[in-house]
């Protein structure tokens, strides 16, 4: 057991990332496919069955839990999927049994975000912070609380979505429902409405020279701000205004002082992030010194499998 390799298996709205690690958190094998949501439950559990028994080929030493992470609402249990935004029809699937059931080895079922902060605890850039929170920057915001190197679920089960809190009171309406949430002002989703905002107008910026579907990608903002046109560099400064004003609250709420960002937005980092740390600086209450640290963390996209493989390790130990 001591020695047995473990599966954490990242389900995206996209792709399906897993990854087979040993004991000590090192990738041994490494696979990326389509999740094909479209096609099906049934479809989508023999994904996975394909992927478990690529992995067992030829071993024999495979690890008897499986860790999973999916981006979505779980109940407090981490049984099934109360609602999920990316992965259409599967609202109240059971995921854990029906996977449990497909793959014939048990399965333990956390929160996407949640996952990404285990994997930085165990081998990113968690690993000597006690407390901190993770923020996965991408089509959405997402995040996971790490408290005494634990994961903070909540009453609920849900705790630590900072993507829905408010930020501006009856501001744009979110996938959730609600109005103003920091999602709609820090998110892929907030790039693409700026970009719209900015090309009616007749500021003059590179932007023009994308197809408007490129030039709404973060990665094209990005790189055309780093060329030092103000107008892409402003996309970004406006939403980070809203993110400091998000971590500060986070700050001067629980007095943790560590910030790891992830999820592809976070390839951005060297530009946005001097705006968030001067909005942080500007919101904090006085007895919280300025040394708080917002980095990027250190697995990219592979922190979401690392934290699913982690939970499966954990769940062993914790039934010895
Ligand atoms: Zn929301």
């Amino acid at each position: 057991m001591k020695n047995s390799l473990i599966i954490g298996i990242d389900i995206g709205g996209t792709y399906i990332k897993a990854g087979l690690f040993n004991s000590n958190g090192y990738i041994i094998e490494w696979k990326k496919i389509s999740s094909m949501i479209e096609k099906g439950r049934d479809a989508f559990l023999k994904r996975i069955t394909k992927i478990v028994k690529q992995f067992e080929e030829n071993r024999t030493s495979i690890h008897p839990v499986v860790g999973v992470v999916i981006p979505g609402i779980l109940d407090k249990k981490r049984e099934y999927v109360i609602h999920s935004p990316n992965l259409n029809g599967w609202d109240n699937f059971y995921i854990k049994k029906s996977v449990e059931d497909t793959i014939k080895k048990k399965v333990v079922l956390e929160n996407d975000a949640n996952g990404a902060a285990l994997g930085e605890l165990w081998k990113g850039k968690g690993k000597k912070l006690s407390n901190f929170m993770l923020l996965t920057l991408g089509t959405g915001l997402g995040s996971g609380l790490i408290i005494n190197k634990k994961l903070w679920i909540g009453e609920y089960g849900s705790a630590s979505e900072i993507g829905h809190t408010s930020i501006v009171p009856g501001g744009i309406k979110c996938g959730c429902g609600a109005k103003g949430c920091l999602e709609m002002y820090f998110s892929s989703q907030a790039i693409k409405r700026l970009v719209k905002k900015v090309l009616k107008q007749k500021k003059k910026t590179l932007l023009r020279k994308y197809i408007p579907l490129e030039a709404a990608s973060p990665e094209t903002v990005y790189k055309v701000a780093k060329k030092g046109d103000e107008v892409a560099i402003n996309i970004y400064r406006e939403m980070s205004r809203y993110l400091g004003v998000a971590i500060s609250n986070v700050i001067n709420l629980l007095g943790i002082k560590n910030f790891i960002l992830s999820g592809g937005i976070s390839n951005a980092f060297d530009l946005f992030i001097p705006f968030v740390e001067e909005e942080v600086n500007k919101n904090l209450f006085y007895p919280f010194s300025k040394d708080f640290t917002i980095q990027k963390g250190a697995l990219g996209n592979r922190a979401g499998a690392t934290g699913a493989a982690y939970l499966a390790l954990q769940a062993v130990k914790k039934r010895k």
